[in-house]
């Protein structure tokens, strides 16, 4: 109640979310997990009494849901404007969707990747040629490191995987640009698109790219369901992601015939109300993409102004302070200790950041030691949908403070945790 903030601040958001009344907590964690989009809770409300199995039933609940899930495809399918030859798989998430295709290459496939990855898009390649590409300073630097891994990659089929926006420094990578090399070199390309996709449009014929991972949770829907969208081949190739019911055409006493297309990997009983959410969340989005951008650009414009007027703070960036970023913000704050600064900012200001390595160790390591930090970890402030001018305006006059006259609190560490 402390921290409750006046009833304007509901209509400062473009879109309406589910708040359960907490507007008054600052959210500035969208990066990890967004909140839930209105529309997205009406629609899962709407399927819940018709709640059924897919595929398998012949009663009007598992038509619908049938319908439902199948009609999903469509969604995302036109979300990111696939080829009509590109299959859209259902998985649990970025992570789950990029497993799968690291299991659906070709065998002998060259993979590069750069350093600067989420380990979501860093670790799943396990092949023997594997090359890991350092962080780059510039777009130019990056095609050319890609150009030259892929020149000196063997014979034989090629990935590059790409970021769309890193999860780090929020900075939108150069997409377009590397997928031309990539192609070049007659290298695929696999976008992890989990950072890009709730801020921009991501289209595969635009970038260029040959496979999208994304997350329903960062899209303002709940969690449970991703999507892998790309090209059919390799997957319908490849040896099912799963095995199990609904991935089969026919099972004999020796041999089984597996079904060709997204059910080739998607077996057991699906995540229908997840895929259901996921696809209302990208209908939302795909609509008011005018009102999504135009929020987070001024909202980030004022975040990083704020920020920089906090002394001793230092940004990451990767390519650069002017380049284009989406609205995540990674920083350290000289001589203090970002766990405790994000443990005050909850528990004193009612402010909810993340602090430590957000599973890019190698990237933030770097970017630390690039930024001339003393600190071994960062704390990252993410806007989106539910951020109001309140919440950057609160968090920035809050570490200011928390800097310059310490936290109000005592705070102890616990399991490597601060807490007060
Ligand atoms: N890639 C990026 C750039 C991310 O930010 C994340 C989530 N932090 C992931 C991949 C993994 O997403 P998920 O946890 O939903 O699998």
């Amino acid at each position: 109640a402390e921290h409750a903030v006046p009833a304007v601040v509901g209509r400062e958001l473009p879109v309406p979310l589910v708040t359960g009344g907490r507007i008054g907590y600052a959210n500035l964690d969208h990066a990890a997990s967004a909140p839930c989009l209105e529309a997205v809770r009406d629609a899962v409300n709407d399927l819940l009494p018709w709640y059924a199995s897919v595929h398998r039933g012949a009663g009007f609940a598992s038509q619908v849901c049938t319908r439902v899930y199948e009609g999903a495809r469509d969604v995302l399918r036109s979300f990111v404007g696939a080829r009509r030859t590109d299959s859209v798989v259902f998985t649990r998430n970025t992570t789950d969707a990029l497993n799968l295709l690291s299991r659906a290459l070709p065998r002998g496939t060259s993979v590069v990747v750069f350093d600067t990855e989420h380990h979501a898009a860093l670790l799943p390649w396990t092949t023997p040629g594997v090359r890991r590409l350092p962080a780059p300073s510039s777009a130019a630097e990056a095609a050319e490191a890609l150009d030259g891994a892929l020149a000196a990659c063997p014979e034989g089929p090629r990935l590059a995987v790409l970021t769309g926006a890193s999860n780090v420094t929020g900075e939108v990578w150069p997409v377009a640009e590397l997928a031309r090399v990539a192609h070049r070199r007659g290298a695929r390309v696999a976008l992890d698109a989990a950072q890009l996709a709730p801020h921009r449009p991501v289209r595969i014929g635009e970038l260029g790219v040959d496979y999208v991972a994304l997350s329903g949770h960062k899209l303002y829907a709940p969690f449970g369901a991703g999507a892998l969208v790309g090209r059919a081949d390799w997957l319908n190739a490849a040896a099912p992601y799963l095995a199990g019911g609904g991935a089969t055409r026919s099972v004999q006493d020796r041999s089984v015939e597996w079904a060709l297309g997204p059910e080739r990997h998607e077996a057991g009983s699906p995540n229908t109300v997840g895929v259901h959410a996921l696809a209302v969340a990208c209908e939302t989005l795909a609509g008011r993409w005018r009102d999504v951008t135009g929020h987070e650009e001024v909202l980030l414009r004022r975040l990083r102004t704020r920020l920089g007027e906090v002394p001793g703070l230092r940004e990451l960036a990767l390519f650069g302070a002017e380049h284009d970023r989406v609205g995540v913000v990674s920083f350290t704050v000289d001589g203090q200790d970002p766990g405790l600064l994000a443990a005050a900012l909850s528990a004193e200001h009612g402010i909810g950041v993340r602090d430590g390595l957000f599973c890019a160790h190698l990237a933030v390591r770097g970017l630390l030691e690039r930024a001339g930090s003393d600190s071994h970890r960062a704390l990252r402030a993410s806007i989106g949908l539910g951020t109001a001018v309140e919440h950057v305006d609160r968090l920035a006059a809050a570490l200011r403070g928390l800097v310059t006259d310490g936290p109000r609190w005592r705070y102890a560490q616990q399991d490597g945790r601060w807490a007060p």
